[in-house]
Formats: C-alpha cells, structure tokens, sequence
C-alpha cells in the first residue's frame, strides 16, 4: 500500500509531467471506484491541472476549484503514459479504474490489481467533503515533536495501531511503521500513554528519519521504479525469518485477520517473541 513516502513521490511526478497541461477527458472504467456524482467527471474536460499535492496517504489532483482525490488503498496505482490509445476504456475490463487523458497525448491511469476493489477517487470542490480527508490527524512530516506526542498520547492503544491510525497523524502506514518501532526500538504492541517521555521523543525522531529518508528515495523516482526502491529500503517489514542488519536476531511477525507486522525481537522487545494468533494455535 503506498503511504506517505510513494503519495509525495507520486505527486511530485505529476506536478513535473501534468502541471500545466489540460484534461481533455476522464474516462471512468470502474464506475464502484468513483465515489462522487456531482460534480461529475465531464467538469474536469477542458481544464488546466493547476497543483498536485497530497493529503496523508491521498493524492490530489487540483484543476482550478476541483479537486480529483485518490485513495490508491492496498492494491491502487498510478501509471503515467507518454501516448495513451486514443479509443475509450470500455467499463468493466482489467485493472484500469479511471483514466485522465491530457492535451499531450499522454495521461495517467489509475489501476487496481486484485479482486477486493478498495481503490476510491472523489471529485469535489473542497477537500474537506472528502471523508478520509474531513478526520485526517496533522500530516506526520509536518507535526513538531510536541504536537505529534499530545497526538499520540490522545489515543491510549497499541503504538502500533495507534501510529497507522490516520487520525492520529495522517501519511503511516503498515510497513513504514513497522520501520519507525524498529528504529526507535520500541515493542510494536507497548502502550501510547505508558511511553516515557524519552521513548516519545525517539519514535518522533524516528518517525521524521524513517519518512524523510524515504521521501528523498522515493521523490524523483516515476510511478514505475517506487515499488522497488520502496522495498530495498525496508529493513524489518516484510522480512520474517531473515536476519536483523542492526542486531543479527531473526526477525519475526504477527500475523492477523488481513495483515501481519513484522518486528526485531533483539531490537524491539528485549529478546521475547510476542505472542501471535496465528503461532499459538500451532503450538496448542
Ligand atoms: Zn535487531
């Protein structure tokens, strides 16, 4: 799922390739993932692609007072193309959800793999009537370390549910937070209002140093190569099983219903595995 990191390096793409240019027609190939009718599509025919910027996790495409906003979710992505066909997606078929074709010739796909389709965009003239816009928690890159330790502590949870809950903070996701605990060598499961004043001031420094790292990777790199240079600089999320590069420890996971969470025993939780679901019920 892209987080923050991909979503600023995705609209930093558009800003470079589609700023400037004109919409000539939005073609929506899967009608469940436009969650908005009014305005509907056919107002962005003819305008001019003024900003792209991000909310969180969403992308945002702003013409003049509209703006087109995407929530790629676990399996959504954008694929820009220097020459798009020029006949119409026909509705229904493969991946493509919504397609915006620009007076280049080019345009951008957005596109969703998989069955469960998550993948929703918005067509509104505020931000705010977007729903997952509306709760958004101040952005994580921009919170100051006393505004993102009130945030935290305003949620006693989990670190790690508390961490991806985008109210809280908005832009973290599962893998970017299992990196941030691993850096800041806290227990993904250690509870918000019990961290010491210490630990707080290490998962915000953490967190700007996981995020900025990634940004600075990410930004620069198209559509196409982000998923790679996502994962080559990952260090504990998804690498159950292989070796800790700070400690040497295996690392290990959690698994869930949907998701699991990967951690360092030797880093994180003192040498102690922690239970997980999915294990217990082996070993009963
Ligand atoms: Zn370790």
């Amino acid at each position: 799922m892209p987080e923050l990191p991909e979503v600023e390096a995705l609209a930093a793409d558009l800003r470079e390739r589609v700023v400037g240019r004109h919409i000539i027609r939005v073609d929506v190939a899967a009608i469940s993932a436009l969650k908005t009718f009014d305005p509907p599509p056919t107002a962005l025919h003819g305008r001019e692609v003024t900003e792209a910027g991000r909310f969180g996790k969403l992308l945002d495409l702003v013409a003049g007072d509209l703006h087109l906003i995407v929530h790629l979710s676990r399996a959504g992505w954008l694929h820009y193309r220097d020459v798009l066909p020029p006949a119409p997606l026909k509705p229904g078929k493969g991946p493509i959800a919504l397609r915006v074709r620009l007076d280049t010739g080019g345009g951008f796909d957005l596109t969703e793999q998989g069955t469960q389709k998550r993948l929703a965009a918005y067509l509104v003239h505020d931000p705010k009537q977007v729903p997952g816009v509306a709760k958004l928690g101040p952005d994580a890159l921009e919170s100051n370390a006393a505004t993102f330790a009130a945030r935290i502590r305003s949620r006693r949870g989990q670190v790690k549910g508390v961490l991806t809950d985008q109210e809280v903070v908005a832009g973290i996701g599962n893998a970017y937070s299992d990196e941030i605990l691993h850096l800041a060598r806290l227990s993904p499961f250690a509870i918000t209002d019990r961290l010491t004043d210490a630990q707080m001031t290490t998962l915000y420094e953490a967190t700007q140093s996981t995020l900025t790292d990634a940004v600075r990777r990410s930004v620069g790199q198209g559509a196409a190569s982000l998923k790679g240079e996502k994962k080559s600089g990952l260090v504990v999320h998804n690498r159950t099983g292989l070796p800790c590069p700070v400690c040497g420890e295996t690392i290990r996971e959690v698994s869930f219903a949907d998701s699991s969470l990967q951690y360092c025993p030797g880093c994180q939780t003192g040498g102690k595995p922690l239970a997980d679901r999915r294990m217990s019920k082996l070993l009963r």
